[in-house]
Order: C-alpha cells, then sequence, then structure tokens
C-alpha cells in the first residue's frame, strides 16, 4: 500500500471518527449580533458579528459546530478575542438553496458545562446568486426549481430568506434531504421551535454607485437607516439595523433596492417605482376585503406589509407579517384571496401555527364561497387536499392494517411542524368546525381569542365550546391534538322508501374504514335536486341516517367536500332497488 493511498485512508477514517463527538443539537443558538454588508454589483455579502451558543445538552461539550451557506466561506472565528482553531468541511444537506452547507467545527478553548454559554466572534463571506441545486437534483426543471428558489443578491434584485433557504446566518443542525419524505420539513422544524425565543440583530449595510437603497426586512426595525458617501466619485453606502427577537417562527427575510412605498391605513406596499399602479390595485384590495375579515377577527392589529419581487416569476413568500411577491396586475379574485390571507395575520396573531396559518387558509375558502358559492369553495379545498392525503398516507395505511400508526409519520395539528398539516389540515379542521358549529359561534369564539392566554393545547377548544354549547373533545382529540390520519368515508348502503305522503325518505348506511371520528353531510340526490344530513361516523365505524326527499332518489352520497378524506373517490351508491311501497 502507498503512502497517498495509506494517508487516504486515514483521512476518511478520521472524517468519521473525529466528528463522531459532535453533537449538532448540542447548542442552542440564543443571540446574534450581526453586521452585514452587502455589495448588490458584486452580488456578494459580508458579515461580521458575535452569536452566543448555550450548551443544552446533558454533557460539557468542547467542540461547536455552524453551519453557513456553501456559497459563503469562513474568515474569522473567535473566543474572548483571540483565535480558536476551526476546521471547514463541505457538509450536504437541503436546508440551503445551494443543497449544501459549509461547516466550521470550532474547538473551543474551554468546555461548556450544560447550560453554559460560549460567545463566538464569526467573520464570514462570499457571494449569493440564483441557485436551485437543491430541487434541480432531485428532478425539478430548473426554471420551477429557481421560480422557488429565487433568492439572490444582484443590482436589480436583492432578496434574501433565512433558514431553509439560505443560511445567511450561521445555524447547526442534522443533514436533512430532499429526497427523504419531510426530513427538512421536520428539521427546519425542530431548528425554529428550539430558537423561538432567541434573537437575532442585524444592521443591514449596503453599498451602490449613486442613488440609495432601502433595506426592508421582516423584523423590527430600530432605528432609521442612514446613508454616507463612501468616497468623492465611489459611490454611497447606508446601514438599516433590524431586530428580530423573539425569533419565534420567523424566516428572516431582507430585501434591498430602489422601493417607493405606498402607506395607507390597513397596508404599505414596497415597490419598484414604475409599479405604483399595481401597486394601489393591492392596496384597494386590502381596503375592499378588511370588513370581510373583520366580520371573523375583529379590526387588524398591525399593517398589512407587502414586498416587491422584482422578478415576475418568483413564489411569493410569508414569514413574519410580511409577504413579499412580484407585483402582478392580476386576476381580482386570486388577489382577494391573497389579501384576505394577509389581513387575517393582521388581525389574529398566535404563536401556534395551525391557528395563524389555519384560520388564514380558511378564511381565504370562505372568501372563495363569498366569491362563487360553497361548491367553488369546496373545489378550493379538494384542489389542496392531495398532498394531504400523501402526508397522511403511512398514517391512514397502519390504519387500514389495523395497527398503531408509525411515530415518525404522526403529526398532531398541535404539534406540527410540516406546512402541509398546519396549512391544509388545519384549514379543514376549521372549515369543518364551522359546519359543525356555525358562523356566529366560530366567529365569536375567533374574537374572543387572546394570544398572550394561550398556555394550554386546550384553550381554543374551551373558546369555541363556549360560544356553541356543544361539547367538542372528540373532534379536537381526534383532529387537532392526535394525528389519527384520515377517514374513508363510503356509503354502504342506500335503501329508498315511499311515504303516504308522496314523499320518499332514504336510510343511508355509512361507513368509515379510517381511525378518526368524522361530523359529515349525507345527501339523498335526484335529478331535481338533493336534501342532505350530517352524522357522526364514529372511526372504523357506521351510521345510519335516514334522509326525506320529495322525488324519489337516484343516489346516496356521503361528504360534499368539507371533510379531508384518503379516498375522495368511492362516495357516491346509486340506488338500484325500486322505492318500497308504504
Ligand atoms: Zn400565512
Amino acid at each position: 500500500m502507498n503512502l497517498v493511498r495509506l494517508a487516504a485512508i486515514f483521512v476518511l477514517l478520521c472524517s468519521s471518527a473525529c466528528f463522531a463527538a459532535l453533537d449538532r443539537a448540542a447548542f442552542t443558538f440564543t443571540s446574534y449580533d450581526l453586521e452585514l454588508r452587502v455589495d448588490p454589483a458584486g452580488q456578494a455579502l459580508a458579515a461580521r458579528g458575535k452569536i452566543t451558543l448555550r450548551n443544552d445538552s446533558s454533557q460539557p461539550q468542547s467542540v461547536a459546530a455552524m453551519q453557513i451557506s456553501s456559497s459563503l466561506t469562513w474568515r474569522l472565528v473567535q473566543v474572548a478575542g483571540k483565535p480558536v482553531q476551526f476546521e471547514t468541511q463541505p457538509y450536504t444537506t437541503d436546508i440551503d438553496h445551494t443543497g449544501g452547507a459549509t461547516e466550521a467545527i470550532i474547538n473551543l478553548p474551554a468546555p461548556v458545562p450544560p447550560r453554559g454559554t460560549v460567545e463566538i466572534e464569526v467573520g464570514y463571506s462570499g457571494t449569493i446568486t440564483p441557485e436551485a441545486t437543491r430541487l434541480t437534483r432531485i428532478g425539478t426543471p430548473a426554471a420551477t426549481a429557481l421560480r422557488s428558489d429565487w433568492d439572490q443578491i444582484s443590482s436589480s434584485f436583492t432578496a434574501v430568506r433565512g433558514i431553509g433557504f439560505v443560511a445567511w446566518y450561521p445555524v447547526e443542525m442534522e443533514s436533512a434531504s430532499l429526497s427523504s419524505g419531510n426530513a427538512v420539513f421536520q428539521t427546519l422544524g425542530e431548528w425554529k421551535e428550539r430558537q423561538a425565543q432567541s434573537s437575532l440583530k442585524v444592521n443591514f449595510c449596503w453599498i451602490n454607485d449613486d442613488a440609495p437603497l432601502t433595506v426592508v426586512a421582516n423584523g423590527q426595525l430600530e432605528g432609521i437607516g442612514r446613508t454616507s458617501p463612501v468616497q468623492e466619485g465611489q459611490g454611497i453606502t447606508g446601514c438599516t439595523p433590524y431586530r428580530f427577537a423573539p425569533l419565534g417562527l420567523t424566516v428572516p427575510t431582507f430585501a434591498i433596492g430602489n422601493f417607493a412605498a405606498l402607506q395607507q391605513q390597513l397596508i404599505t406596499v414596497y415597490h419598484i417605482p414604475e409599479h405604483e399602479a399595481v401597486a394601489e390595485g393591492y392596496a384597494a384590495a386590502a381596503e375592499k376585503l378588511a370588513p370581510f375579515v373583520a366580520q371573523w377577527l375583529g379590526q387588524p392589529h398591525s399593517r398589512v406589509k407587502i414586498v416587491e419581487l422584482n422578478s415576475g416569476q418568483a413564489a411569493s413568500f410569508e414569514s413574519g407579517g410580511m409577504l413579499f411577491t412580484p407585483l402582478n396586475p392580476q386576476d381580482p379574485k386570486p388577489l382577494q384571496l391573497q389579501m384576505v390571507h394577509e389581513l387575517a395575520h393582521a388581525s389574529l396573531s398566535s404563536e401556534r401555527p395551525w391557528i395563524y396559518e389555519g384560520v388564514a387558509h380558511f378564511l381565504q375558502a370562505v372568501e372563495r364561497e363569498q366569491q362563487d358559492g360553497r361548491e367553488a369553495a369546496l373545489a378550493y379545498m379538494t384542489g389542496q387536499l392531495p398532498p394531504l392525503i400523501e402526508a397522511e398516507q403511512a398514517v391512514d395505511e397502519a390504519a387500514a392494517r389495523g395497527l398503531p400508526p408509525p411515530e415518525a409519520d404522526k403529526q398532531s395539528l398541535i404539534n406540527a411542524t410540516d406546512d402541509v398539516f398546519y396549512h391544509t389540515k388545519s384549514m379543514y379542521v376549521w372549515w369543518m368546525l364551522r359546519d359543525m358549529v356555525g358562523d356566529p359561534a366560530l366567529r365569536r369564539a375567533l374574537q374572543s381569542y387572546r394570544a398572550d392566554q394561550d398556555h394550554e393545547a386546550s384553550y381554543m377548544q374551551r373558546l369555541v365550546q363556549r360560544q356553541s354549547q356543544r361539547d367538542l373533545e372528540w373532534f379536537f382529540d381526534d383532529w387537532v391534538y392526535r394525528d389519527r390520519g384520515l377517514p374513508d368515508l363510503q356509503v354502504e348502503s342506500a335503501y329508498p322508501r315511499k311515504l303516504l305522503a308522496g314523499e320518499y325518505v332514504l336510510t343511508v348506511t355509512v361507513k368509515n374504514t379510517g381511525d378518526v371520528r368524522a361530523e359529515v353531510p349525507v345527501a339523498a340526490r335526484a335529478p331535481q335536486g338533493e336534501m342532505s344530513h350530517r352524522v357522526q361516523v364514529p372511526a372504523k365505524g357506521k351510521a345510519v341516517v335516514r334522509i326525506r326527499i320529495p322525488v324519489v332518489p337516484a343516489e346516496a352520497v356521503v361528504n360534499d367536500g368539507s371533510v379531508p378524506e384518503s379516498d375522495p373517490n368511492n362516495n357516491m351508491l346509486k340506488i338500484t332497488t325500486p322505492p318500497q311501497s308504504p
């Protein structure tokens, strides 16, 4: 064996053995204080600052690690003013748009005891250009991938999202791959939850040829931005400080550009100066929909904030009460839905995603109903159902075989970290609640909600029960506190009978092969119209309902689309037996 090969084997052994002791979940990053220098013309950023890490493991830690985007390079790591020994390695992970991170593995000068903290001074720099490797390598066409991974620094368009998109501030978590189910969502969800109480302070600085630039970020503005000439004839520079504290579930995001601001009572739109007319369209839509949202949630407590992405193709992104979106003159209906969502956020705060996001998605469906009726709203929800069916598949399959659901695949709404749950499943849960208790009771419950009093999982349940005088324990238990998957409802049998008065009654037996109880409408249909009744179908059980209808019924249908089901295509039974005489 030659020396080179021996050396190679040694390196291999070392890279697995030497870092084996590295516990990537040991430290919580409790505070960041960074200065970010952004150079749009050079597509570059350089950062310098301090990060405090707290050892939340039960062991003393003598090694800490930090990941930044793979397009950035570590320049400096110091502890207590002294440079410390650190190694860097590329680390494959899909938490960053490049599909990788640059990880610094830092030998701390002294072990940090459990609950102890260490302040690390860092410096790093590099470029942030459009990149979608993490998506293209799993087969997403490049153009589609770049619509979703649009983050970049450039002279025409600078907008960069944080964790989950671009690691522009250091983080640390185990590698997660988009090719393995919802591993990336789960890893990011756990990271956000752990750092929810942390604070991030960033002084965003920029340099430009001639025109001053504006920094917009989804944190709290800390004072006024300052600008100053760099040097005679060498352009100008400016800085704007923002604070994200507590971080909560916010993805810290910034945009830097030549923005004009359209300020109204309900909304602020940061747009490129030529797009004033489109921005006014957004503001007008918000104005028009405000009474509808207020009816459900009361008056808004903050302004809707919209930041234009100067790339017509980019997918909208929302976080921390701010919407980053291309401003396109669009059909009024989708725009109205978008504005309802944002107004909902401005009117209802909650640290629970199933409430904060779920209610916003639910009100979009209700607005869809305002626009074109209940059928249209149900079709709008059904359009979002397939990813939920997929996410619940493992749980549903276990239920079908009479097995307990696989622990790793369960996501109770109350703890859900995957957005298909707190967007889509939650939207359905609110809609089902509405169908069960009625609009007035649900509106009163939502308006009596106070985020600062929401200390227990059952708080929302109690509010809805108080307003509706209904015991909803079973519903919250099956749909919110636990993940029991989705029901699968079918009509088992339907027998018509003629009544003396010339009417008909249809006796329908409905069966549920899923593991979750549901209250669902059952309809007797005829060419002339339909009559329906609501019925509760137990998990793995049956329910019988009798529906009176003035004409001969032709079919029985369970579920009008308001209850999400694992198989929505087996809900109708044609009636073949002639009605029995009275
Ligand atoms: Zn939202």
